[in-house]
């Protein structure tokens, strides 16, 4: 996933729980496995082998767990009205971050690839559904030839989710698994009204900057959490600068270009992948529809930092901008 990955348990007695390394040690286990499925950069990986068939048109047949993720993908594109769109796979590859040749397309090519763009294009057909054909698996088909999928802004969710499953059957029930932007906590007792987490200032270097200090000047803010997932899509991560403008990572699919509405979106809802699909969707919608499709949504909470006047403003839903502290 190209970011770093950390599990945290916690435990009164490290010595009397001898089980806890082999949690850990199983949960990574089952994240390397997902990894190993959904990245957009092997040749060995059933996304590979999914934009292959993409790029002819047609069916193929994927695992239980792509399925999964593209079914939360497809609610995230139906309800953001295509602001998150899996399909998008085209013109990522044209602006190429991430590699060596990163830059600035030909608007030409831009244009000619946005019709790929679609993800009512992509259709699912589940295994469930088909239960009465007898034991069929889950299928996607690519209604047109060049079609492509890029996983990145709703996988890492799903694997932190599954991390997350293999430390409770493992009878782990204190925890926090985060990689890069996005994390999943559940507390006991003994934790329980004592975690913080810390939104990241988008334009201060907090990474190299740790000391959290007493009114945590390199955080934009902090609001306490027991149990839930929290995920944060920024325009800070991955990007590069030329002509004096800032490129980054997330493209508005309507324009095939970055989205400019945000700075960073900030989600939390129950699950690691729902937070993660709808922290893009949000940050590609900007603060004044992204708050509102949060607001619609239950148990989802969020917050936009973004510009206006050359300043930096932020908006949050209700019941987020209660528990929050800014900086
Ligand atoms: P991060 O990967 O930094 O945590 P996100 O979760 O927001 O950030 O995911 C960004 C990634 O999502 C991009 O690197 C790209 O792979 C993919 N992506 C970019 N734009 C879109 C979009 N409009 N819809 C869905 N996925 C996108
Ligand atoms: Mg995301």
């Amino acid at each position: 996933m190209d970011t770093l990955v950390s599990i945290n348990v916690y435990t009164k007695d490290l010595a009397a729980d001898p089980g806890i390394r082999r949690a850990i040690a199983a949960a990574f286990a089952e994240m390397a496995r997902l990894d190993s499925l959904m990245s957009s950069f092997r040749e060995d990986s059933e996304v590979a082998a999914i934009n292959r068939c993409g790029a002819t048109g047609g069916e193929i047949e994927v695992s239980a767990d792509i399925d999964t993720v593209l079914r939360m993908a497809q609610w995230a594109a139906e309800i953001s009205a295509g602001a998150f769109d899996v399909t998008v796979a085209p013109i990522l590859r044209l602006w190429g971050f991430g590699t060596d040749s990163a830059g600035v397309p030909a608007p030409e090519k831009i244009a000619a690839c946005l019709p790929l763009v679609k993800f009512h294009d992509m259709a699912l057909a589940n295994a469930a559904t088909n239960r009465t054909f007898g034991n069929e698996k889950s299928r996607v088909r690519f209604r047109q030839p060049g079609m492509a999928i890029d996983l990145g802004g709703v996988a890492k969710g799903y694997v932190v989710d599954r991390g997350l499953d293999a430390l409770v059957q493992a009878g782990i029930r204190d925890a926090m698994i985060t990689a890069g932007g996005d994390l999943r906590t559940i507390a006991s007792p003994m934790t329980s009204g004592q975690r913080y987490i810390w939104i990241r200032h988008p334009r201060v270097d907090t990474v190299s900057n740790t000391t959290i200090g007493a009114e945590g000047k390199n955080f934009f803010g902090r609001f306490r959490l027991d149990a839930g997932a929290v995920s944060t899509s920024g325009d800070y991560e991955r990007f590069f600068i030329k002509d004096g403008k800032r490129y980054h990572h997330i493209i508005d699919p309507s324009s095939g270009y970055p989205a400019t509405e945000a700075v960073s979106a900030t989600v939390v809802a129950k699950t690691s992948v729902q937070a993660d699909a709808l922290s893009t969707a949000l940050f590609v919608l900007g603060p004044e529809r992204g708050i509102a499709l949060a607001d619609s949504l239950p148990e989802v909470e969020a917050m936009i930092i973004y510009h206006e006047r050359e300043k930096l403003q932020w908006r949050a839903t209700k019941a987020l901008q209660e528990k929050l502290k800014i900086f």
